[in-house]
Protein backbone atom coordinates (compact mmCIF):
# COMPACT_ATOMS: atom_id res chain seq x y z
CA UNK A 1 0.00 0.00 0.00
CA UNK A 2 1.17 3.75 -0.73
CA UNK A 3 0.59 4.38 2.27
CA UNK A 4 -1.08 2.76 5.71
CA UNK A 5 -1.22 5.42 8.59
CA UNK A 6 -2.09 9.22 8.10
CA UNK A 7 -2.23 11.96 10.68
CA UNK A 8 -2.72 10.97 14.51
CA UNK A 9 -5.64 13.36 14.58
CA UNK A 10 -7.81 11.60 11.90
CA UNK A 11 -6.43 7.91 12.41
CA UNK A 12 -7.06 8.57 16.70
CA UNK A 13 -10.59 8.91 16.31
CA UNK A 14 -12.84 5.90 16.68
CA UNK A 15 -16.55 5.39 15.54
CA UNK A 16 -19.17 5.71 18.26
CA UNK A 17 -20.20 2.50 19.49
CA UNK A 18 -23.59 3.91 19.39
CA UNK A 19 -23.72 4.43 15.49
CA UNK A 20 -22.76 0.18 15.94
CA UNK A 21 -25.63 -0.02 18.23
CA UNK A 22 -27.79 1.44 16.00
CA UNK A 23 -27.27 -0.41 13.52
CA UNK A 24 -27.14 -3.34 15.24
CA UNK A 25 -30.67 -2.49 17.05
CA UNK A 26 -31.82 -2.02 13.20
CA UNK A 27 -30.87 -5.55 12.16
CA UNK A 28 -32.40 -6.98 15.37
CA UNK A 29 -35.71 -5.28 15.18
CA UNK A 30 -36.26 -7.29 11.44
CA UNK A 31 -36.34 -10.08 13.62
CA UNK A 32 -38.01 -9.49 16.89
CA UNK A 33 -40.57 -7.54 14.89
CA UNK A 34 -41.92 -10.80 13.36
CA UNK A 35 -43.15 -11.48 16.84
CA UNK A 36 -45.82 -8.25 15.90
CA UNK A 37 -44.14 -6.70 19.00
CA UNK A 38 -42.20 -3.63 18.36
CA UNK A 39 -38.66 -2.87 19.30
CA UNK A 40 -39.20 -0.10 21.94
CA UNK A 41 -35.79 2.03 20.97
CA UNK A 42 -34.09 4.35 23.55
CA UNK A 43 -31.18 4.75 22.26
CA UNK A 44 -30.92 7.67 19.70
CA UNK A 45 -30.44 11.56 21.13
CA UNK A 46 -32.54 12.84 18.28
CA UNK A 47 -36.21 14.46 18.83
CA UNK A 48 -39.02 12.86 16.95
CA UNK A 49 -40.54 15.81 16.15
CA UNK A 50 -40.69 18.52 13.86
CA UNK A 51 -38.49 21.59 13.38
CA UNK A 52 -41.43 24.65 14.00
CA UNK A 53 -42.99 25.70 11.07
CA UNK A 54 -42.36 29.26 11.47
CA UNK A 55 -38.73 28.66 11.89
CA UNK A 56 -39.30 26.15 8.20
CA UNK A 57 -40.72 29.47 6.83
CA UNK A 58 -37.94 31.74 7.64
CA UNK A 59 -35.43 29.43 5.93
CA UNK A 60 -37.77 29.27 2.55
CA UNK A 61 -38.32 33.12 2.66
CA UNK A 62 -34.36 33.58 2.91
CA UNK A 63 -33.87 31.26 -0.05
CA UNK A 64 -36.92 33.38 -1.89
CA UNK A 65 -34.44 36.49 -0.78
CA UNK A 66 -31.32 35.32 -2.19
CA UNK A 67 -29.69 34.76 0.63
CA UNK A 68 -27.43 32.08 -0.68
CA UNK A 69 -24.06 33.90 -0.87
CA UNK A 70 -20.75 33.29 1.65
CA UNK A 71 -21.54 34.07 4.90
CA UNK A 72 -19.60 36.81 7.17
CA UNK A 73 -16.71 34.44 9.18
CA UNK A 74 -18.21 34.32 12.36
CA UNK A 75 -21.75 35.00 12.08
CA UNK A 76 -24.40 37.35 9.95
CA UNK A 77 -24.65 40.48 12.40
CA UNK A 78 -28.60 39.68 11.99
CA UNK A 79 -28.03 36.01 13.99
CA UNK A 80 -25.47 37.64 16.54
CA UNK A 81 -27.88 40.15 17.73
CA UNK A 82 -30.43 37.55 18.05
CA UNK A 83 -28.02 35.38 19.95
CA UNK A 84 -27.36 38.54 22.12
CA UNK A 85 -30.61 39.50 23.04
CA UNK A 86 -31.75 35.75 23.83
CA UNK A 87 -28.52 35.83 26.43
CA UNK A 88 -30.06 38.98 27.43
CA UNK A 89 -34.03 37.74 27.90
CA UNK A 90 -32.89 34.22 29.63
CA UNK A 91 -30.33 34.72 31.23
CA UNK A 92 -30.43 38.50 32.21
CA UNK A 93 -26.43 38.35 30.54
CA UNK A 94 -25.88 42.07 30.03
CA UNK A 95 -22.64 43.69 27.49
CA UNK A 96 -21.60 40.84 25.46
CA UNK A 97 -20.55 42.55 22.34
CA UNK A 98 -21.44 40.79 18.27
CA UNK A 99 -17.35 39.60 18.03
CA UNK A 100 -17.96 37.50 22.11
CA UNK A 101 -20.21 35.18 19.59
CA UNK A 102 -18.95 32.93 16.92
CA UNK A 103 -22.12 31.00 15.19
CA UNK A 104 -20.92 27.16 14.43
CA UNK A 105 -22.37 24.28 12.83
CA UNK A 106 -24.33 22.81 15.47
CA UNK A 107 -22.73 22.35 18.64
CA UNK A 108 -20.26 20.07 17.51
CA UNK A 109 -17.99 22.48 15.75
CA UNK A 110 -17.98 24.78 18.59
CA UNK A 111 -16.59 22.34 20.48
CA UNK A 112 -14.42 21.35 18.65
CA UNK A 113 -13.24 24.38 18.29
CA UNK A 114 -13.54 24.60 21.44
CA UNK A 115 -11.03 21.60 22.38
CA UNK A 116 -8.84 22.81 19.57
CA UNK A 117 -7.68 25.66 21.52
CA UNK A 118 -5.74 23.48 24.29
CA UNK A 119 -3.89 20.36 24.69
CA UNK A 120 -5.16 18.72 28.37
CA UNK A 121 -8.03 18.65 29.29
CA UNK A 122 -10.90 17.09 31.74
CA UNK A 123 -14.24 16.35 32.26
CA UNK A 124 -16.63 14.35 34.40
CA UNK A 125 -17.78 10.92 33.59
CA UNK A 126 -20.11 9.42 32.78
CA UNK A 127 -20.01 11.65 29.55
CA UNK A 128 -21.13 12.61 25.78
CA UNK A 129 -19.38 9.54 24.16
CA UNK A 130 -18.72 12.17 21.19
CA UNK A 131 -16.31 13.66 23.93
CA UNK A 132 -14.07 10.79 24.02
CA UNK A 133 -14.36 9.12 20.41
CA UNK A 134 -14.02 12.29 18.46
CA UNK A 135 -13.39 15.47 20.07
CA UNK A 136 -10.53 15.00 22.51
CA UNK A 137 -8.62 12.47 19.72
CA UNK A 138 -8.97 15.28 16.94
CA UNK A 139 -8.35 18.15 18.97
CA UNK A 140 -5.43 15.40 20.43
CA UNK A 141 -6.33 16.20 23.49
CA UNK A 142 -5.27 14.11 26.73
CA UNK A 143 -8.50 14.08 28.52
CA UNK A 144 -8.53 13.12 32.09
CA UNK A 145 -12.29 11.64 33.34
CA UNK A 146 -13.18 12.57 36.64
CA UNK A 147 -15.74 10.08 38.18
CA UNK A 148 -19.03 11.84 39.65
CA UNK A 149 -20.20 10.36 43.03
CA UNK A 150 -22.81 7.19 42.48
CA UNK A 151 -25.40 9.66 43.03
CA UNK A 152 -24.11 11.62 40.21
CA UNK A 153 -22.65 14.31 42.80
CA UNK A 154 -19.37 16.12 42.39
CA UNK A 155 -16.25 15.33 44.25
CA UNK A 156 -14.89 18.70 44.64
CA UNK A 157 -11.29 17.42 45.35
CA UNK A 158 -11.16 15.38 42.79
CA UNK A 159 -11.76 17.83 40.10
CA UNK A 160 -9.37 19.96 42.00
CA UNK A 161 -6.40 17.34 41.41
CA UNK A 162 -7.73 16.72 37.69
CA UNK A 163 -7.45 20.30 36.64
CA UNK A 164 -3.75 21.09 37.86
CA UNK A 165 -1.64 21.82 35.12
CA UNK A 166 -4.89 20.73 32.62
CA UNK A 167 -6.32 23.43 29.86
CA UNK A 168 -9.48 22.88 30.41
CA UNK A 169 -12.15 21.78 32.06
CA UNK A 170 -15.21 20.10 29.98
CA UNK A 171 -19.12 20.54 31.64
CA UNK A 172 -21.88 19.60 30.34
CA UNK A 173 -25.13 20.98 31.37
CA UNK A 174 -27.21 18.96 31.50
CA UNK A 175 -25.88 16.73 31.17
CA UNK A 176 -25.99 13.49 28.66
CA UNK A 177 -26.15 10.69 29.49
CA UNK A 178 -27.38 10.98 33.57
CA UNK A 179 -30.02 13.91 32.73
CA UNK A 180 -28.42 15.89 35.60
CA UNK A 181 -28.89 19.41 35.84
CA UNK A 182 -26.22 20.58 38.26
CA UNK A 183 -26.94 23.49 40.76
CA UNK A 184 -25.51 27.07 40.85
CA UNK A 185 -23.91 26.18 43.38
CA UNK A 186 -22.03 23.34 42.32
CA UNK A 187 -21.46 25.51 39.19
CA UNK A 188 -20.04 28.14 40.76
CA UNK A 189 -17.61 25.92 42.60
CA UNK A 190 -16.50 23.79 39.66
CA UNK A 191 -15.68 27.09 37.60
CA UNK A 192 -14.07 28.37 41.12
CA UNK A 193 -11.57 25.84 41.11
CA UNK A 194 -11.17 25.53 37.50
CA UNK A 195 -10.03 30.11 37.93
CA UNK A 196 -8.09 29.25 40.53
CA UNK A 197 -6.01 26.54 38.51
CA UNK A 198 -5.58 28.86 35.31
CA UNK A 199 -7.97 26.51 33.84
CA UNK A 200 -10.85 27.42 31.17
CA UNK A 201 -14.28 26.01 30.97
CA UNK A 202 -16.11 25.01 28.27
CA UNK A 203 -19.49 25.06 29.38
CA UNK A 204 -21.68 22.31 27.06
CA UNK A 205 -25.36 23.90 27.28
CA UNK A 206 -26.97 22.25 24.59
CA UNK A 207 -29.75 20.85 26.74
CA UNK A 208 -30.37 24.89 28.47
CA UNK A 209 -33.94 24.68 27.29
CA UNK A 210 -35.00 20.85 28.73
CA UNK A 211 -34.71 21.63 32.47
CA UNK A 212 -37.85 20.20 34.49
CA UNK A 213 -39.40 20.69 37.78
CA UNK A 214 -39.81 24.43 37.81
CA UNK A 215 -35.87 24.33 37.56
CA UNK A 216 -34.08 27.56 35.77
CA UNK A 217 -31.09 26.79 33.37
CA UNK A 218 -27.82 28.50 34.80
CA UNK A 219 -25.90 29.56 32.25
CA UNK A 220 -22.06 30.11 32.80
CA UNK A 221 -22.36 33.43 30.16
CA UNK A 222 -23.73 34.49 33.35
CA UNK A 223 -20.50 34.63 34.79
CA UNK A 224 -18.76 36.68 33.02
CA UNK A 225 -15.40 35.74 32.74
CA UNK A 226 -12.77 35.50 30.60
CA UNK A 227 -11.98 31.87 31.07
CA UNK A 228 -15.34 30.23 30.51
CA UNK A 229 -16.55 29.29 26.86
CA UNK A 230 -20.02 28.49 26.31
CA UNK A 231 -21.32 26.14 23.30
CA UNK A 232 -25.17 26.13 22.60
CA UNK A 233 -27.20 24.66 19.81
CA UNK A 234 -30.65 24.94 18.32
CA UNK A 235 -30.42 21.47 17.45
CA UNK A 236 -32.50 20.35 20.62
CA UNK A 237 -34.20 23.64 21.62
CA UNK A 238 -36.04 24.13 17.84
CA UNK A 239 -35.66 20.16 16.97
CA UNK A 240 -33.50 20.82 14.04
CA UNK A 241 -30.59 18.68 14.41
CA UNK A 242 -30.08 18.32 10.53
CA UNK A 243 -29.83 22.51 9.91
CA UNK A 244 -26.29 22.22 11.33
CA UNK A 245 -26.60 25.30 13.75
CA UNK A 246 -24.97 26.55 17.38
CA UNK A 247 -22.91 29.36 18.32
CA UNK A 248 -20.13 30.03 20.87
CA UNK A 249 -20.11 32.91 23.68
CA UNK A 250 -16.83 34.55 24.92
CA UNK A 251 -16.78 36.96 27.47
CA UNK A 252 -14.15 39.43 27.93
CA UNK A 253 -11.23 37.27 26.11
CA UNK A 254 -10.69 38.94 22.15
CA UNK A 255 -8.15 36.64 21.60
CA UNK A 256 -10.76 33.74 22.19
CA UNK A 257 -13.28 34.84 19.67
CA UNK A 258 -10.62 35.63 17.47
CA UNK A 259 -9.05 32.15 16.89
CA UNK A 260 -12.59 30.17 17.40
CA UNK A 261 -13.66 32.91 13.95
CA UNK A 262 -10.59 31.43 12.69
CA UNK A 263 -10.79 28.20 12.98
CA UNK A 264 -14.47 28.11 12.00
CA UNK A 265 -13.91 30.26 8.96
CA UNK A 266 -10.97 27.69 8.27
CA UNK A 267 -13.09 24.59 8.67
CA UNK A 268 -15.89 25.77 6.77
CA UNK A 269 -15.93 29.64 5.91
CA UNK A 270 -18.84 30.07 7.91
CA UNK A 271 -22.51 28.67 8.33
CA UNK A 272 -25.00 28.40 5.88
CA UNK A 273 -26.25 32.17 5.05
CA UNK A 274 -30.23 31.02 4.77
CA UNK A 275 -29.95 28.61 7.74
CA UNK A 276 -28.51 31.70 10.18
CA UNK A 277 -31.57 33.65 8.13
CA UNK A 278 -34.17 31.10 10.18
CA UNK A 279 -31.71 30.56 13.09
CA UNK A 280 -32.47 34.26 13.90
CA UNK A 281 -35.65 33.84 13.31
CA UNK A 282 -36.20 31.52 15.75
CA UNK A 283 -34.91 33.76 18.73
CA UNK A 284 -36.36 36.79 17.51
CA UNK A 285 -39.95 35.82 17.65
CA UNK A 286 -39.92 35.26 21.10
CA UNK A 287 -43.80 34.33 21.18
CA UNK A 288 -43.67 31.53 18.90
CA UNK A 289 -40.44 29.92 19.91
CA UNK A 290 -41.92 30.19 23.68
CA UNK A 291 -44.93 28.38 22.61
CA UNK A 292 -42.74 25.60 20.85
CA UNK A 293 -40.29 24.68 23.18
CA UNK A 294 -43.70 24.88 25.71
CA UNK A 295 -45.07 21.79 23.58
CA UNK A 296 -41.89 20.09 22.87
CA UNK A 297 -40.93 20.34 26.59
CA UNK A 298 -44.24 19.26 27.92
CA UNK A 299 -44.45 16.41 25.53
CA UNK A 300 -40.85 15.14 27.64
CA UNK A 301 -41.92 15.67 30.92
CA UNK A 302 -44.44 13.37 30.12
CA UNK A 303 -41.98 10.76 28.87
CA UNK A 304 -40.34 11.32 32.06
CA UNK A 305 -42.15 10.39 33.82
CA UNK A 306 -43.21 7.60 32.17
CA UNK A 307 -39.93 6.20 32.12
CA UNK A 308 -39.45 6.89 35.47
CA UNK A 309 -42.09 5.19 36.41
CA UNK A 310 -41.35 2.33 35.12
CA UNK A 311 -38.20 2.30 36.46
CA UNK A 312 -38.26 2.96 39.87
CA UNK A 313 -40.06 0.30 41.72
CA UNK A 314 -38.07 -2.77 39.82
CA UNK A 315 -35.75 -4.78 42.34
CA UNK A 316 -32.69 -3.98 42.16
CA UNK A 317 -32.42 -1.42 39.88
CA UNK A 318 -31.12 2.52 40.78
CA UNK A 319 -32.23 5.15 39.06
CA UNK A 320 -32.14 9.17 39.55
CA UNK A 321 -35.41 10.70 38.38
CA UNK A 322 -33.39 13.18 36.19
CA UNK A 323 -34.27 16.72 36.31
CA UNK A 324 -32.83 17.64 32.81
CA UNK A 325 -32.16 16.78 29.30
CA UNK A 326 -34.12 13.63 27.78
CA UNK A 327 -32.22 10.65 29.04
CA UNK A 328 -31.98 8.54 32.16
CA UNK A 329 -29.23 6.27 33.20
CA UNK A 330 -30.48 3.61 35.85
CA UNK A 331 -27.84 1.79 37.40
CA UNK A 332 -28.60 -2.50 37.06
CA UNK A 333 -25.15 -3.28 38.70
CA UNK A 334 -27.27 -5.21 41.79
CA UNK A 335 -29.32 -7.40 39.06
CA UNK A 336 -25.81 -8.34 36.86
CA UNK A 337 -25.02 -12.17 37.74
CA UNK A 338 -22.03 -11.50 40.47
CA UNK A 339 -18.65 -12.74 38.56
CA UNK A 340 -19.59 -11.83 34.86
CA UNK A 341 -16.37 -9.13 34.08
CA UNK A 342 -14.91 -7.31 30.77
CA UNK A 343 -17.41 -7.37 27.67
CA UNK A 344 -19.73 -9.46 28.80
CA UNK A 345 -20.40 -7.80 31.72
CA UNK A 346 -20.57 -4.26 30.23
CA UNK A 347 -23.30 -5.66 27.74
CA UNK A 348 -24.94 -7.94 29.82
CA UNK A 349 -28.53 -5.58 30.57
CA UNK A 350 -28.09 -4.34 27.30
CA UNK A 351 -28.51 -7.82 25.55
CA UNK A 352 -31.33 -8.69 27.86
CA UNK A 353 -33.49 -5.60 26.81
CA UNK A 354 -32.91 -5.91 23.59
CA UNK A 355 -33.65 -9.82 23.17
CA UNK A 356 -36.96 -8.50 24.95
CA UNK A 357 -37.88 -5.39 22.27
CA UNK A 358 -36.23 -2.70 24.27
CA UNK A 359 -32.78 -0.71 22.83
CA UNK A 360 -30.42 1.23 25.04
CA UNK A 361 -26.98 1.98 24.73
CA UNK A 362 -24.40 0.63 27.49
CA UNK A 363 -23.10 2.53 30.45
CA UNK A 364 -19.36 1.89 28.65
CA UNK A 365 -20.17 4.32 26.16
CA UNK A 366 -19.74 7.15 28.34
CA UNK A 367 -16.22 6.53 29.90
CA UNK A 368 -14.46 4.37 32.26
CA UNK A 369 -16.77 4.18 34.90
CA UNK A 370 -20.71 3.90 35.31
CA UNK A 371 -20.25 0.88 32.86
CA UNK A 372 -23.23 -1.16 35.28
CA UNK A 373 -25.58 1.58 34.05
CA UNK A 374 -27.35 1.91 30.77
CA UNK A 375 -28.69 5.15 28.93
CA UNK A 376 -32.21 5.28 27.87
CA UNK A 377 -33.08 8.57 25.86
CA UNK A 378 -36.77 9.18 25.80
CA UNK A 379 -36.10 11.67 22.85
CA UNK A 380 -38.07 10.04 20.22
CA UNK A 381 -39.87 7.24 22.23
CA UNK A 382 -44.05 7.67 22.41
CA UNK A 383 -45.32 7.26 25.93
CA UNK A 384 -47.61 4.57 25.00
CA UNK A 385 -44.35 2.56 23.71
CA UNK A 386 -42.80 3.70 27.16
CA UNK A 387 -45.37 2.19 28.74
CA UNK A 388 -45.18 -0.69 26.98
CA UNK A 389 -41.51 -0.37 27.68
CA UNK A 390 -42.55 -0.31 31.60
CA UNK A 391 -44.41 -3.42 31.31
CA UNK A 392 -41.70 -5.97 29.52
CA UNK A 393 -39.23 -4.53 32.64
CA UNK A 394 -41.36 -6.02 34.90
CA UNK A 395 -41.56 -9.15 33.11
CA UNK A 396 -37.39 -9.21 32.86
CA UNK A 397 -36.68 -8.24 36.51
CA UNK A 398 -39.48 -9.69 38.53
CA UNK A 399 -37.26 -10.35 41.65
CA UNK A 400 -33.84 -9.31 42.65
CA UNK A 401 -31.75 -11.74 40.52
CA UNK A 402 -30.01 -14.38 42.94
CA UNK A 403 -26.85 -15.18 41.82
N1 LIG B 1 -23.52 18.42 23.47
C1 LIG B 1 -24.14 17.31 23.87
C2 LIG B 1 -24.00 16.88 25.28
C3 LIG B 1 -24.88 16.55 22.96
O1 LIG B 1 -25.50 15.44 23.38
C4 LIG B 1 -24.97 16.99 21.62
C5 LIG B 1 -25.71 16.20 20.58
N2 LIG B 1 -26.00 14.92 20.81
C6 LIG B 1 -24.31 18.18 21.27
C7 LIG B 1 -23.59 18.87 22.22
C8 LIG B 1 -24.23 18.76 19.89
O2 LIG B 1 -25.26 18.64 19.04
P1 LIG B 1 -25.27 19.42 17.67
O3 LIG B 1 -23.93 19.31 17.05
O4 LIG B 1 -26.33 18.76 16.88
O5 LIG B 1 -25.58 20.83 18.00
Amino acid sequence: MFRERFHESLESIRMSPIVTISEEVRRRAVDFEKSGNVMIRFQRGEIDLRTPEFIVDAAKKALDLGLTKYPSSGGEASLKQAIIGKLERDFGVTGVAPADVVVTYGGQQGLVLAFKLFSRGAGFSPVWSTVLENYAPYAQIDFEQVPLNEDFSIDYDKVEAAVRGRDFFYLNNPQNPTGKVFTREELETVVDICTRNNCFVISDEAYEKFVFDGLKHVSLTEFDQENVLSVFTFSKTFSMTGWRVGYVVTRRNEKLAKLLRLGGYTQTAGVTSFVQYAAARALDDVEASERAIKDMKAEFDRRRHALYNGLKDLPGVQVAKPQGAFYMFPNFGEVIPKGLQGEVRKKYIYELLIENGIACVYGACFGNYFTDHVRLSYSATPVEEIEEAAARFKRIFPTRAAA
